[in-house]
């Protein structure tokens, strides 16, 4: 689950790690109360008005500006509120903006240039370990720095026995060319990091930029967060910072029946029990030529209500062509899946509008069998599981 640059970084400050401070505004009133509130609190008579989308490069959309004063506040909030704000990262349509963060402008004017770092943490999957990726090269893309100076970026792999350990977190510093009391900071800067990332079972924490102010002080000016969704049901305030405006809608959907659906880029719908299976199933789609438009995993209880949800659910992906279903009876039996299948294509009527192949294996395989191949209905059935790929390549070729 995606968070929120403003959630981001108060999981940040609740966990030490300095940040630019802001308030999150939903009206140019509400934008300049903020403004003036933080006036009160830091003192800055700028403030940065930033847009509060899921998307990285909000910068280069113009989706972040700098007001000098109240009436540079109110009216830049006007302009970035509502707008559907490109960004090298949203589709062409671009994302609507729907809250803003005002926050404390922290590049004072005497800087000549800001040190920008970039930091992030995440689990590295080949070495099962969690890692600091880090750069001198902050502020910019850093997809760009990996492509044209990869020796500018270094990582800290952590032992999970013993967590990030002290003598770590000042190579870091001093791999950014840090000494002195910006050295001090950025100690406790990764720590606190580390240990916000790791406390708050997240699976990505990227800051960029990390930034040195003149007077020496590291703080989080961007906040990027995703947090694990298996781990949410232990971080109960975490988990109702969800925003479904920013989250695909047909994922909304499902996740609100009790399905777990990704959505994908191919055409082949599937329909499957156990994320296994639906894993193997997808592999298996794209050996025999296809391309998934879905991970779908029903769970368990694969009744007639849940197979008709699940149709529904898979048919609003208009790039659609053929849907598998792929069902192993263990504690299910075949012949109660095939039924519900059959109930929900008589339910369902004309909205199904592409062919469905479907294989059932397990207990009571072949009543469920003789059930789809005696039910009138158009669906093909399959008892292999090769068989079925192939015949839904048949049907898409067809
Ligand atoms: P992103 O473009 O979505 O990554 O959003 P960021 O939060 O990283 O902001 C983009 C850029 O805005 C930063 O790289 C900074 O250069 C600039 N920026 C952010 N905060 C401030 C600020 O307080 N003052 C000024 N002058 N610029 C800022
Ligand atoms: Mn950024």
């Amino acid at each position: 689950m995606n968070l929120h640059e403003y959630q981001g970084k108060e999981i940040l400050n609740s966990f030490g790690v300095r940040i630019q401070r802001g308030i999150v505004a939903n009206t140019p009133e509400e934008a300049v109360e903020a403004a003036k509130k933080l006036t009160e609190e830091t003192g800055t008579g700028w403030h940065v008005i930033k847009a509060q989308v899921h998307a990285g490069g909000r910068g280069k959309g113009g989706g972040v500006k700098l007001a000098k004063n109240l009436d540079e506040v109110k009216s830049i909030s006007n302009d970035i509120l509502g707008m559907m704000l490109v960004t090298p990262q949203t589709s062409a349509e671009g994302k609507l903006v729907n809250q803003i963060l005002i926050a404390e402008d922290v590049y004072y004017p005497g800087d000549s240039e800001p040190n920008e770092f970039y930091m992030s943490v995440l689990l590295n999957r080949a070495t099962g370990r969690n890692m600091i990726m880090y750069s001198t090269e902050g502020g910019m893309d850093i997809e760009a720095v990996a492509e044209e100076t990869p020796h500018l970026i270094f990582t800290e792999e952590i032992d999970p026995a013993t967590g990030l350990l002290p003598f770590q977190a000042r190579k870091v510093a001093f791999n950014l060319g840090l000494s002195g009391a910006a050295f001090k900071e950025m100690v406790k800067f990764v720590t606190a990091l580390y240990t916000a990332y790791d406390k708050s079972d997240s699976a990505l924490f990227e800051i960029n930029p990390v930034l040195k102010t003149s007077d020496d002080k590291i703080m989080a000016v961007d906040a990027k967060v995703t947090l694990d969704d298996n781990a949410l049901f232990r971080h109960k305030d975490y988990a109702a910072m969800r925003d479904e405006r920013e989250e695909n809608p047909i994922e909304v959907e499902a996740r609100a029946a009790g399905l777990n659906y990704v959505d994908l880029d191919g055409n082949v719908g599937c329909m499957v029990n156990g994320a296994g299976l639906a894993m193997g199933t997808m592999d298996l789609i794209k050996q025999a030529g296809g391309d998934p438009a879905n991970f779908l995993d029903v769970g368990g209880t694969a009744d007639a209500q849940r197979v008709e949800t699940a149709f529904g659910i898979i048919l609003k992906d208009p790039n659609v062509k053929a849907i598998l279903v792929n069902i192993f009876g263990g504690i299910v039996r075949c012949d109660r899946v095939a039924q519900g299948v059959v109930d929900a294509y008589k339910n369902m009527g004309d909205k199904i509008n592409v062919p469905i192949i479907c294989r059932l294996q397990g207990t009571n395989a072949k009543e469920a069998k003789e059930l789809i191949d005696n039910s009138g209905m158009e669906i093909i059935s399959a008892t292999e599981f090769q068989e079925a790929a192939d015949k839904v390549q048949e049907v898409l070729e067809a």
